[in-house]
């Protein structure tokens, strides 16, 4: 087995990877990077020859695993794109909602190489997509086959969002695991990641939260604890709560999470205020509910929750009301998003709250708010004036992937022959090698080399 890493960047990007298996070339994964606009978000397929993928895995639906999937078919069009239903009805979505983030970005920014892809190539793209259930081994045909003279996949449920999976490949006795994103423990809705427990020769593992030690005595229901007496006193004061969350994943996870508290009593029917995209993905989320692993599989979350509506155009104008949540994407508040928007009006008054549960990337918008500190001026979108921070802001952990110490307990347990290091900034990759390095006798541990091909057997 051969791998190249395809990305652009070191870091969290345009995940892809290529895999050559006696011949036999496997994508895993075809994502964009979010924080570069322009063909530089697209993975480099320069190092392989056009029309020559015999199949592309995907592990989830997130930007950066599948938002280049029509640029990458446009020259694989005969390849079969293999991922579970449920990430096959959320992709839909996301991509047709690139397809239209392309077309403003065009106007607004004078990007003229956008929309890279267009609805029709998403449609196209679409017809070669191929639905795998969990636990079952196909050929790269999309038949079921145990015949290990053959390549062969298998998926496993991977905890992070909804269809996401790690996905098992085999052949003539060895098997190479990739986590995609992962998470181990359990979510509010998510549950944990079942994952091989034993003979992978080679693991291709993700490494987010590399760089962050778990603080001690941190446990995700004492953090639910915290945040529901959070959310308690900004609705008891009589203000309301922003809360910069990702459409995907991030948002279903909120609106699960206030369903528990209004059930424990916590709190009452508040008005909660979501966009468009997150209206979509949720609806994706209460149709899988009852098929897919996951706790509470009785709740329907549009019909339980009952959030109203923001669009584009209200979120001009709108105002905060008194005692409402708005859970507005996107998580990490980009230029342009309603949380941004949002964010800017809410900033300077005493009287707000703003609350973060997930990541931000250093460099975003939301990475800038939260290292800034009260009575700074704050540029969320350079093309308006800074604003000063005022609001009440608060931080919470609800990660959708492991924490470091799950993702090395998971690698002790698999002794690989070999593992390889990517989906992590630098920092993150080299607390990995080190802790990994020290403990691993006779695992070869590979940091790749953007395009470089690296021999795993
Ligand atoms: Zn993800
Ligand atoms: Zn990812």
């Amino acid at each position: 087995m051969e791998f190249v890493n395809l990305t652009r960047h070191t870091g969290i990007g345009s995940n892809c990877y290529w895999l050559s298996v006696r011949g036999t070339n496997i994508f895993l994964d075809a994502g964009s990077d979010p924080k570069v606009d322009g063909i530089g978000s697209t993975p480099d397929l320069r190092p392989l020859p056009p029309g020559t993928v015999d199949a592309i895995i995907i592990t989830h639906a997130h930007q950066d695993h599948i938002g280049s999937l029509p640029v990458v078919t446009r020259q694989e069009q005969r390849c079969p794109v293999f991922m579970t239903p449920a990430t096959a009805a959320i992709a839909t979505i996301m991509l047709h909602n690139s397809v239209n983030v392309m077309m403003r970005q065009r106007e607004e920014l004078g990007l003229m190489e956008y929309p890279l892809y267009t609805h029709r190539s998403v449609d196209l793209c679409a017809q070669s997509w191929v639905h795998c259930g969990l636990r079952q081994r196909y050929n790269l045909t999309g038949e079921r086959s145990e015949n290990d003279d053959e390549v062969t996949f298998e998926f496993y449920n991977a905890g992070h969002i909804l269809g996401s999976v790690g996905v098992l490949i085999r052949h003539k006795g060895k098997s190479l695991f990739y986590t995609g994103d992962v998470n181990f423990e359990n979510q509010t809705l998510m549950t944990g990641a079942e994952f091989p427990e034993g003979g992978v020769d080679y693991l291709i593992m993700e490494t987010t939260r590399g760089d962050s030690p778990v603080p001690v005595g941190f446990t995700r229901a004492g953090e639910e604890e915290r945040f529901a007496k959070a959310v308690k006193e900004v609705i008891s004061s009589g203000g309301s709560l922003t809360i910069p969350v990702f459409a995907l994943g991030k948002s279903q996870e909120l609106l699960a999470m206030l369903w528990k508290m209004r059930l424990r009593g916590e709190i009452g029917h508040l008005p909660i205020y979501i966009g468009g995209l997150s209206v979509k993905i949720t609806t994706v989320y209460d149709s899988f509910a009852a098929t897919t692993p996951r706790s509470h599989p009785e709740l329907q979350i549009l019909h339980e929750m009952a959030p109203y509506v923001l669009s584009g155009r209200e979120i001009m104008t709108a105002q905060p009301r008194k005692k409402c949540i708005y859970a507005l994407s996107s998580g990490m508040m980009t230029e342009h998003t309603l949380s941004n928007i949002f964010a800017r009006r809410v900033l300077a008054d005493p009287a707000q709250n703003l609350f973060f549960v997930g990541y931000s990337d250093p460099d975003s918008p939301a990475g800038k708010l939260r290292k800034a500190r009260q009575g700074d001026d704050v540029v969320l979108d350079k093309e308006f004036p800074p604003v000063p921070l005022r609001c009440r802001v608060e931080e919470f952990s609800f990660s959708a992937h492991s924490n470091r110490d799950m993702l090395r307990n998971y690698v002790l347990l698999l002794r690989p022959s070999k593992i390889v290091l990517v989906h992590g900034d630098r920092p993150a990759l080299d607390w990995f090698q080190l802790a990994l390095f020290k403990e691993l006798e006779g695992t070869e541990i590979i940091v790749p080399d953007i395009g470089a091909k690296y021999s795993l057997s």
